[in-house]
């Protein structure tokens, strides 16, 4: 499992020491990446009070493309992330959210 404080505990040791090494790259380079919790889109349809990405229902600016995602979804197999959980805003406003979902097992 991929703990996020010993991660972090471990680039301020490294970037304290001088060295640095990713947590993928020990033990001769199979463990696995970090889970990543993606927020595909900023949009979102609801009104939640408790709202953690300020999300309304308009366009955002600088949402990533079909292609973008999909360059960033070969990066994140290169991290050998093994699980990628699709979030939002709200990530079915997306228009491509079943290409993206169907990719990413592929991947
Ligand atoms: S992004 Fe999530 S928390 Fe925010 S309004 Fe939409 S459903 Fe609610």
């Amino acid at each position: 499992m991929f703990r996020v404080s010993q991660y972090m505990r471990e680039l301020a040791q490294a970037e304290a020491s001088g060295t640095y090494h990713t947590p993928a790259l020990r033990g001769g380079g199979t463990a696995p990446g970090p889970v990543v919790i993606w927020n595909l889109i900023r949009r979102c349809n609801l009104t939640c009070k408790h709202c953690y990405s300020i999300s309304a229902d308009h366009e955002y600016a600088g949402e990533l493309s079909t292609p973008e995602v999909f360059t960033v979804m070969d990066d994140l197999k290169a991290f050998r992330v093994p699980v990628l959980i699709l979030s939002g805003g709200e990530p079915l406003m997306r228009h491509d959210i079943f290409e993206i979902a169907a990719r990413a097992p592929r991947r």
